[in-house]
């Protein structure tokens, strides 16, 4: 789920050490179910749905934003070897890099839960992704190839900030094109993953079924099990 963009597999020797590393993250075992790219970097906080107590943050780490960038395919392994070796020799930057993406995210999950609510959303959040985005532009470029023409990021030097602008462009999309109707936070206790409901007749209530679906159902029939036995 790269919104369009191309992500080049380079071939280069990749250090299996630094990968492994970085797949040990549980950022690099969630799951991507919000069906677009911003979606599932909200999606990077677990039980939010009382956003001032949430269960859990993947991205605690740069480690953990180059893991979850990896596995969700808009970095390529030997990127990803690459950030890992460069974050640690600018561990400045990389903290840097950190605050943002998170900083990114907060503005991202307040203001699409303000369009669900059909609310304006706080301007300081917009222009948190303005600013984002705006960086995410100056590293885009357009190439022609035998499908026509198509927008690709600019590689060669190490950004640690890379992976911020595919997830930019994936919110600039969405807000500015996307439909709201269909924005839906899981229907889970207390989850609070946002998703994209695509399902035809629009029912979707979970971010997963076999995770809150069946936590759900489970505690339905034990609240009909008790009231049954009161
Ligand atoms: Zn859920």
């Amino acid at each position: 789920m790269n919104d369009g963009y191309i992500v080049r597999e380079i071939f280069e020797p990749v250090n299996m050490a630094e990968i492994m590393e970085g797949q040990r993250s549980s950022a690099a075992e969630m799951r991507l179910v919000g069906g677009r790219l911003c979606l599932d970097f909200v999606n990077t906080v677990d039980g939010r749905k009382d956003d001032s107590s949430p269960l859990g943050d993947k991205l605690e780490d740069y480690s953990d934003l180059v893991a979850w960038s990896r596995h969700s395919g808009i970095v390529t392994a030997a990127e990803a070897a690459r950030l890992t070796k460069e974050s640690k020799q600018k561990l400045a930057t990389a903290n840097t890099v950190l605050r943002r993406a998170v900083a990114l995210r907060e503005a991202l999950h307040r203001i699409f839960k303000a369009a669900m609510m059909e609310r304006v959303p706080r301007s300081l959040d917009l222009e948190t992704v303005n600013d984002e985005l705006l960086k995410a532009r100056k590293n885009e470029r357009l190439i022609s190839t035998n499908e026509g023409f198509r927008w690709e990021w600019i590689s060669g030097e190490t950004a640690l900030d890379r992976m911020l602008w595919p997830v930019a462009q994936s919110a600039a999309e969405f807000l500015s094109a996307g439909d709201f109707s269909r924005l839906r936070e899981c229907g889970g206790e207390q989850c609070g993953w946002l998703f994209e409901d695509t399902s035809r007749n629009r029912s979707r209530q979970w971010c997963h079924m076999q995770d809150c679906g069946n936590l759900a159902k489970v505690r339905r029939f034990r609240t009909r099990l008790q009231s049954s036995t009161n």
